[in-house]
């Protein structure tokens, strides 16, 4: 095992790896923007070196800079969390051509991921169903519009760069093609440097769901059952909550047999999640792999009982998985509510500030991964999530009962969260029976007359 690992990020997710190393005897550095002087992981810590500026891309986001700082601290291996550097190949290359290990899957495997029209290739070649669409990236409008005329509509248009729901239009009819294509075009191109799009039938009433893997790059590979992450605002996750509720369990066995084969087939290796619409008459369709931990891990780590952030670590420094298919239980059920520093009165306009007042939820079956503490300021240039809250329970409506408990108990004063939301939600029939699709929140928002511009 390694005896020192440089945590590659911020926020809670830096604090969740540097928990996974104490435990596991590692000695831990992290590195901070000017912005970040004051954070949880950098106290928390063993060793710190300050990065850069506070703009992402002049701290977090320079490769030469992070792993310089785990040269000269002696780091035998970076841990890039979610976000950031987590999917880019070329740091990944960097970090291994400069001796030190990645945790994390082969820069080859992120390549072919990150690109999401050549993933969907993969997975098709690997025996995954994927929806009708392009075959590759559409150059034109007019070439986009030919294949959606013969898909049928809707189709969505995606950036195959794409992430964080950025580069997404969906198309209605033909006629509003050409523009919503320049309008994907142009924020794809933003976004992510190149706004090469494709083309996909898109599911009006769908799940998304998704299945955690984990891979010892050797070509062996168990799956940890699914995450439903229905509950979405803009084609980005706001709770999830695993088992997904009302999946047939023949369905979900296949969901879990179907993507851990094409995980050990290219031989992945470390944590990953393989993501999956679920359509109504139960037939799922692969939409993208994530070669990181996700955000909601916590879930998986709840009904399992298993560590994933040590998996990967174990994993990243050649030891086997340590446990076999057969040998992964999911008990009870588990959820997870996004605290972000956002004003949902407001159309979810970014909230930073100085945290007056600051107090966690505790009690039976709830876990708390946050950064917070009382007079920290949460800076202005990084994603807004500054909570995330956790549950567990026997069965979903105990889990859900504990969620409104813990977030009742939550004070957090100075800035405004999504705790209002969430309570909305967690009181909301549908939600409670389970009958949530991937634009519940959308259709809940345009019955209260706030639905924003479209998306
Ligand atoms: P990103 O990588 O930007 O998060 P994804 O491909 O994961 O993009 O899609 C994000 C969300 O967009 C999905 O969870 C789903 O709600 C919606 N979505 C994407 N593709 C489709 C589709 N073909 N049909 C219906 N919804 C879709």
């Amino acid at each position: 095992m390694f005896s020192k690992v440089l945590v590659a990020n911020r926020g809670e997710i830096a604090l969740r790896v540097i928990r996974a190393c104490r435990e596991l005897d590692i000695a831990t550095v992290a590195v901070y923007s000017e912005a970040d002087r004051e954070s949880l992981h950098v106290t928390l810590a063993d060793e710190s070196v300050c990065i850069g500026p506070p703009p992402g891309r002049e701290s977090y986001l320079v490769p030469v800079r992070i792993i310089s700082a785990a040269i000269i601290t002696g780091a035998e291996a970076i841990h890039p969390g979610y976000g950031f550097l987590s999917e880019n190949t070329s740091f990944a290359e960097k970090v291994e051509g400069s001796g030190l290990v990645f945790v994390g899957p082969a820069p080859d495997s992120i390549r072919t991921m990150g690109n999401k029209s050549q993933a969907r290739a993969t997975m098709k070649a690997a025996g995954v169903p994927i929806l009708p669409g392009s075959d590759g990236v559409v150059e034109t409008a007019a070439e986009a519009r030919a294949l959606a005329d013969g898909i049928g509509y809707p189709v969505i248009l995606k950036a195959r760069d794409g992430g964080g729901g950025k580069g997404m239009r969906v198309v209605r009819h033909g006629d509003e093609l050409e523009r919503l294509f320049q309008t994907a075009h142009g924020e794809a191109a933003a976004a992510f440097g190149n706004g090469a799009l494709y083309v996909e039938k898109y599911l009006l009433r769908t799940r998304h769901v998704e299945i955690q893997l984990v891979g010892d790059g050797r070509g062996e590979a168990i799956h940890l059952f699914e995450r439903d992450c229905s509950v979405q605002r803009r084609h980005q996750k706001l709770m999830e909550e695993s088992p997904s509720p009302g999946l047939a369990p023949a369905t979900r066995e296949a969901m879990g047999r179907t993507a851990r084969e094409a995980a050990r087939r290219i031989g992945y290796r470390g944590a990953g999640t393989m993501e999956f619409l679920l359509d109504e008459d139960g037939s799922f369709y692969f939409m993208e792999m994530n070669t990181r931990l996700q955000v909601e891990h916590p879930v998986t780590e709840m009904v399992t009982g298993l560590d994933l952030v040590k998996m990967q670590l174990r994993v990243a420094a050649g030891e086997p998985l340590p446990l076999a298919q057969e040998q992964v239980r999911s008990a009870g059920h588990a959820l997870e509510c996004r605290i972000n520093a956002e004003s949902p009165a407001h159309g979810f306009r970014p909230s930073p500030g100085l945290v007056r007042r600051y107090r966690a939820p505790g009690g039976p079956g709830v876990r708390v991964d946050s950064h917070l503490y009382e007079g920290y300021t949460v800076p202005p240039h990084y994603d807004s999530l500054v909570a995330k809250i956790i549950t567990h329970g026997a069965d979903r409506s105990e889990a859900i009962a504990r969620m409104r408990r813990a977030l009742a108990e939550t004070v957090i004063d100075g800035i405004e969260t999504t705790i209002p939301f969430h309570l909305e939600i967690l009181a909301d029939p549908e939600f409670l029976a389970g009958r949530v699709d991937t634009r519940f929140v959308e259709r809940r928002q345009e019955a209260a007359g706030q639905s924003g511009p479209p998306v």
